[in-house]
């Protein structure tokens, strides 16, 4: 049942809502003291009013008890004096005394009911046995009751014992009243709490409520109006708005960027064809005036800007499979990485010696690591190429191998043309070029950085660049040796 319960509150709406908790705890914070004041209070005024009446009735009691042992009333009772003190007193207390003899019988009742009959209470027994004043209190039926020895004050024998009983009626009547009073207050109280934590509960939550409308107005569509909207209240709605503002920011960042590589790409795709289409026109207007060498040259041209067509797709595809997403898998296994080393730079000696570029390999520890070989030698292999291609005549590119701590740490520096200083933030963006035509030229797609980049970081892995304009760069890439599953 319980669970069935909070279940049910669970699910609730207006349970969770902060609203309705702030709500509460107001409420109860301005309720609970005055329910706890108001019991105090009547509590306090009962027991004062009680101790006072016993007093009161304990000490008339004590007066009447002495004069009956000096007036020896015990025995003679004969005594006018006496039944008129004891009928006056009463009448005042509302109550009734009895006069006990020493053989618990009642001499004297002033209700004249229960006269010649034994009393025999444990009240009675103590006081005939030596206590002193005694008293209870009948709750049911409101009646205070006080007995007292009767006892020569001298020798202290006990003649009998005084019995009285007095109401407390007035004393009831004056706990109702004030009960009813300070039940009317709360009520008072509580309407007022309840108002004050309703208008609280609202004015504070207020600036939720302006969040809520601000995100609930990006669901509709983008709105570029949006930074506009502060919510500064609060230390804290200010900063869930920033934290918005910035996600915003960053989602029109990659919306933005998604449109310019996408433009890129069209461009990108689009040279090759316009150079093409250039080339076959120019063909198809000369007509039968074109030799067959001149024939074969524009062929030759357009052969090439396929080729490029090609290596520019081939990218884009090696990129989206290494862009960070959950297709781009790693395929892990203990390499050799000297030996892969070795293999990019056996495959990419064609290519330097044709630009006189001599290869140089060190290696300072022997690394094997977990690491997907295809996807991380093509990283390398850019990067060594693009050594080989921004060199000088002459040049060199020398490739490294370490072991730094629980990392392995390859560099490829070469003798090259070097990356201005403006330009090393921007070379690993998609189809960033430093010098456009000459990258062109020599057949670059401004998309190998990315790539490398791309496929270090799936290796949880870092890349840096260092550079000197005209005189070389080094790039150097740490990867762990254990890949943390
Ligand atoms: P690309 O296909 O044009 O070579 P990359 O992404 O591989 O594209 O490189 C981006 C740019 O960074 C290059 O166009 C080139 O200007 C610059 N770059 C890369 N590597 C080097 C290097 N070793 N020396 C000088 N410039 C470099």
């Amino acid at each position: 049942m319980r669970a069935l319960i909070n279940r049910f509150l669970q699910n609730v709406r207006f349970y969770r809502s902060l609203k309705f908790r702030i709500f509460i705890i107001v409420l109860l914070i301005g309720i609970i003291p005055s329910v706890i004041v108001r019991l105090m209070m009547i509590n306090s005024y009962k027991n004062r009013a009680m101790g006072q009446k016993t007093a009161e009735v304990t000490n008339q009691s004590a007066i009447v008890a002495a004069h009956l042992a000096r007036t020896d009333y015990l025995s003679d009772m004969n005594n006018p004096v006496i039944d008129d003190e004891l009928t006056q007193l009463s009448n005042l207390y509302d109550g009734r005394f009895l006069v006990i003899d020493d053989s618990y019988k009642v001499i004297k009742d002033t209700y004249g009911k229960s006269q010649g009959r034994y009393i025999v209470s444990s009240e009675v027994i103590s006081c005939m046995n030596g206590s002193r004043n005694m008293s209870s209190f009948d709750e049911v039926n409101n009646y205070l009751e006080i007995t007292v020895p009767i006892l020569d004050e001298v020798t202290g024998k006990v003649y009998g014992a005084l019995v009285a009983s007095a109401s407390t009626d007035g004393i009831r009547d004056n706990v109702e009243l004030l009960g009813r009073r300070a039940y009317t207050l709360e009520v008072i109280i509580s309407v007022v709490v309840m108002l004050i934590a309703y208008a609280l509960s609202a004015t504070l939550l207020r600036p939720f409520d302006k969040i809520i409308k601000a995100v609930s107005s990006v669901r509709e569509g983008f709105d570029p109006g949006l930074e506009a909207i502060e919510v500064p209240d609060y230390t804290e709605t200010k900063d869930i708005m920033d934290a918005f503002h910035h996600l915003m920011s960053r989602m029109k960042e990659v919306d933005d960027s998604r449109e310019e590589f996408v433009a890129n790409v069209s461009h990108e795709l689009k040279t090759p064809l316009a150079s093409m289409k250039v080339l076959s026109d120019s063909l198809i207007q000369s007509g039968d005036a074109v030799d067959a060498e001149t024939y074969r040259e524009f062929m030759v041209d357009i052969a090439a800007e396929v080729d490029r067509e090609n290596k520019v797709i081939n990218d884009l595809l090696s990129l989206v499979k290494l862009d960070g997403n959950e297709t781009a898998q790693l395929n892990l296994a203990t390499c050799d990485i000297s030996a892969m080393l070795q293999q990019i730079l056996k495959t990419l000696t064609p290519l330097a010696q044709k630009d006189g570029v001599e290869l140089l390999y060190e290696e300072k520890a022997h690394v094997e690591a977990d690491v997907d070989e295809v996807k991380l030698s093509l990283a390398i292999m850019n990067l060594v190429e693009n050594a080989i291609k921004y060199n000088k005549e002459e040049g060199w590119v020398k490739v490294t191998l370490d072991i730094d701590v629980q990392f392995m740490v390859i560099t490829v520096s070469d003798s090259g043309i070097g990356i201005p200083e403006e330009s090393i933030g921007r070379i690993y963006d998609r189809f960033y070029r430093v010098d456009k035509s000459h990258s062109r030229e020599i057949g670059g797609t401004g998309l190998g950085l990315s790539i490398t980049r791309n496929a270090i970081l799936l290796h949880r892995g870092a890349i840096k660049a260092a550079s000197i304009a005209g005189e070389g760069t080094t790039f150097t890439v740490k990867i762990p040796l254990e890949a943390d599953v």
